[in-house]
């Protein structure tokens, strides 16, 4: 049984109380306006939610999986939006670099990003590349002590508010093993800016925009690792990414739980509470139960990520499992609202428009299965 540790329920009621003061007041508003609040990833910088699993000689909070969820978790019960940038800054550029950066790349980028001095970026996904990432036409070619990147990002979340991104490209010919390598690239370099924003149907407070490289000259000391690891690189840094989806998810689906509950006891027909009805509290049974699920799956990942031990398969089926629940869990909100949930005035629509994306970002739920498939069949 995972019990949650004194630590862990400190740092959940302080993202909580964050969340409700300062986010909560603005959601529809940021929602609507598709306004990225850069100031709100400022504060949570100062209070250390920006680089939760960076260790402290670092500038970061050096704490566990286990409270990185419970942060992401309680931000997404109020928007998942501003719950989606926090795990892309933490778990994918900064993660990438506190994974794979050398001594002198960890202590130039870490306590900056760790403090949201600077905003990160992380850029894999194409126009043309999302499930077969592999297969990327950006290039990166070595000229000199320098290298020279060519080709467009898309979707990448920060990928103009970023102060600095990580970008992997392809430094080797198109279909062969190791011909990707990840680079930091700062903004304000020249030949390197944002394209269109994507106008989104869910977290829409999360900026969403392609990111443009023309030429765009990077020393080689920007090079994070080895040339040639930058896709085997990115799938690691993507199962932690994956603990962070999941996370996002359980906060989507038990923002949409509690809502549901509450209004099913406080809504009357039939001179009765709806909650009164066995299709209205058998439907609360289900997600309760599935949240419930999700959580001890995810809590599995967190566990074994903890102890540095392998996570693909884990993390995939939490990321798995977790986003379809939230979907299934925010729809049957909106089902128990009625006419209610059906408008922007009551809150389960944005959970339902929100909890999309998580089936999708950092890999599909088929893509998930490709990486479950794969592992469960090893061995027969
Ligand atoms: C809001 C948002 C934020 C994002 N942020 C980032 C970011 O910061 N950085 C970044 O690099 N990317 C980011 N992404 C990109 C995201 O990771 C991709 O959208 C995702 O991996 C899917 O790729 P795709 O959109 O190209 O879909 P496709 O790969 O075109 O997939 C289309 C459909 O085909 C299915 N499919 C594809 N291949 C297979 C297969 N082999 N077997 C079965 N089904 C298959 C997919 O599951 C899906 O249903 C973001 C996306 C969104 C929407």
């Amino acid at each position: 049984m995972y019990q949650s540790s004194e630590i862990t329920q400190q740092i959940a009621q302080t993202a909580k109380d964050f969340a409700i003061r300062n986010i909560k007041p603005h959601v529809m508003e940021w929602d609507e306006g598709q306004e990225f609040p850069l100031h709100i990833f400022k504060k949570m910088g100062s209070l250390g939610l920006m680089g939760v699993l960076v260790p402290d000689e670092y500038g970061g909070s050096g704490l566990s999986y286990f409270e990185y969820k419970t942060i992401i978790e309680e931000i997404a019960k109020v928007c998942g939006g501003i719950g989606l940038s926090l795990a892309a800054h933490n778990s994918l550029c900064t993660g990438h670099i506190l994974s794979f950066g050398n001594e002198e790349q960890k202590r130039k980028y870490l306590p900056k990003l760790a403090t949201c001095e600077w905003l990160g970026a992380w850029g894999l996904t194409e126009p043309n590349t999302g499930s077969d990432a592999g297969n990327m036409k950006c290039t990166a070619t070595k000229e000199g002590d320098h290298w020279v990147i060519n080709g467009t990002k898309s979707w990448i979340t920060h990928g103009k508010s970023g102060d600095v991104a990580v970008v992997i490209a392809r430094t080797g010919e198109p279909r062969t093993k190791n011909n990707a390598t990840a680079f930091v690239v700062e903004r304000g370099i020249s030949g390197f800016s944002a394209g269109k924003k994507e106008n989104k149907l869910g977290m829409r407070a999360s900026e969403t925009t392609e990111m443009i490289f023309d030429n765009c000259v990077v020393p080689d000391e920007n090079r994070l690792g080895e040339v040639g690891d930058g896709f085997k690189q990115s799938m690691k840094v993507l199962d932690g990414g994956r603990i962070s989806i999941a996370s996002l998810s359980l906060g989507i689906a038990k923002g949409a739980f509690e809502a549901a509950a509450r209004y099913s006891k406080e809504r009357y027909q039939f001179d009765q509470p709806i909650a009164n009805f066995q299709g209205i509290s058998f439907k609360l049974a289900d997600m309760a139960t599935e949240i419930d699920a999700a959580d001890l799956l995810t809590l599995r990942a967190c566990e074994l990520k903890n102890q540095n031990k392998k996570v693909s398969c884990e993390a995939a089926m939490a990321k798995y499992f977790a986003s379809e629940v939230a979907v299934k869990t925010a729809t049957e909100a909106v089902q128990i609202f009625g006419g209610n949930g059906y408008t922007k005035e009551f809150p389960v629509e944005k959970y339902y428009r929100d909890a999309k994306l998580c089936t999708i970002g950092e890999g599909t739920s088929e893509i998930q299965k490709l990486v479950i498939a794969r592992e469960v069949l090893q061995g027969f």
